[in-house]
């Protein structure tokens, strides 16, 4: 397997987001595996970055998908209309989740669901002011930009939205900053580009509780935790809090587009008027990507590939030893390896691509390779791709 430089489009035409893409031509994809159009089979362990938890193409994706275009693609803005299956899936999201999780605002992407869960607590609220954790990650527009806590992708950009402030991740003492001016604070229940940092059920406790003391909303943001990556479908469920408001992406619908940020009806209600479409979106909600969210909502559950996930985890961290491997932390299949050395990590993960194996690193750390595969990887292919990487790191 080698990466395709020589696509004129790809090089000439498509902007880029670093110097050195990965550049792999795609031909198609299937359940854990990419195919290129070299004839290469790719193990994907990175799925698409936490969003092919049922494999790529599972097939009761495709076939809702095909249902849906056979019916209507986009009628009309977000929330006017009733589209059958975008109000189904809210119903089946919402009963997915606990009490006071249970009115679904739809939009496109991640970061357009923390956008909305932002405004919403600025508006609920009637305070400007937000609390950040040092090195989240809540994606990269204006205002999830400005909750994101490192500043080597903040400071090119700034000024930002003011009355922002960053505190350390799992420091109870520290939560003590979270006071009556505070709408709203935001936090991923684990951090995943920061580099795949569990922090503890104490700090977690402290966080919901001081957010009720002082009255600020509490955002979790499992766009890459959520779906059943972590072991649970959600990943707050494992500390034993509830946010006021979960937003969500990435996995939700096995590979189409679609997020969301949920609350109480009650909380939610501040969008409805002060004006009325206050805040608004054309795409939120396709119901095409709400057809596909609908059937991997039924795949998670029924395939139950949360459990998949924890047993995912048993499997890497029996079968992961090596003198290079210092830590191997996360929950379930979202996984970091951390590596001794950041130019080993670099030659291992060009070595398994060789290879056919798929890594990649997390966004803030060098020495951290993701292991993150589709929850529906079987076990033959898993153990090949853990053996590639012992493999990678021997010859490293
Ligand atoms: N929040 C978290 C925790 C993420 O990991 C990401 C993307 O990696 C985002 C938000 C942004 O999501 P999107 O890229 O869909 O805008």
């Amino acid at each position: 397997m080698i990466p395709d430089n020589t696509h004129s489009g790809f090089n000439e035409s498509l902007a880029w987001t670093s110097d050195a893409p990965i550049g792999l031509a795609v031909d198609r994809a299937q359940g854990p595996f990419l195919y290129l159009e070299d004839g290469s089979r790719v193990i994907d362990m990175i799925s698409g970055i936490a969003v092919s938890s049922v494999g790529h193409r599972h097939p009761a994706v495709i076939s809702a998908i095909r249902e849906q275009i056979d019916r209507h693609l986009h009628v009309m803005v977000y929330g006017e209309f009733v589209q059958r299956n975008q109000a189904d899936y809210a119903a089946e999201l919402t009963a997915a989740l606990p009490e006071g999780l249970d009115s679904v605002y739809f939009t496109m992407t991640g970061t357009e669901a923390n956008e909305g869960a932002l405004k919403l607590a600025k508006k609920a609220t009637g305070r400007t002011r937000m609390i950040g954790f040092r090195n989240s990650y809540h994606g990269d527009t204006h205002g999830s930009l400005s909750v994101t806590g490192r500043d080597v992708y903040r400071d090119p950009f700034l000024p930002l939205l003011p009355d922002v402030d960053f505190l350390p991740f799992d420091d109870v003492d520290a939560l003590k900053a979270i006071d009556e001016r505070v709408a709203c604070v935001i936090t991923e229940p684990i951090q995943g580009e920061g580099g795949i940092i569990v922090p503890s059920d104490a700090w977690h406790r402290a966080l919901r509780e001081r957010c009720t003391e002082v009255g600020a909303v509490l955002i979790f943001d499992e766009i890459q935790a959520g779906f059943g990556r972590t072991g649970s479908l959600f990943a707050f469920e494992q500390f034993g809090v509830q946010p006021d408001v979960i937003t969500l992406a990435k996995a939700m619908a096995g590979g189409m587009p679609l997020g969301a940020f949920v609350a109480s009806r009650e909380l939610m209600a501040a969008f409805r008027n002060d004006p009325p479409l206050s805040h608004v979106t054309t795409f939120g909600g396709h119901p095409v990507s709400c057809a596909a969210a609908r059937a991997t909502l039924r795949v998670l559950q029924e395939e139950n590939l949360p459990e998949r996930a924890k047993w995912i985890e048993s499997v890497v961290r029996q079968r992961l030893k090596h003198p290079a491997i210092v830590e191997i932390r996360g929950r379930g299949a979202m996984l970091g390896m951390l590596l001794d050395d950041a130019e080993r990590t670099a030659r291992a993960v060009a070595t398994c691509l060789e290879n056919g194996v798929l890594l990649g690193w997390t966004l803030h750390s060098n020495n951290l390779v993701r292991i993150a595969p589709p929850l529906t990887i079987g076990e033959p292919v898993l153990i090949e791709a853990l053996d590639a990487i012992l493999d990678a790191l021997q010859q490293s």
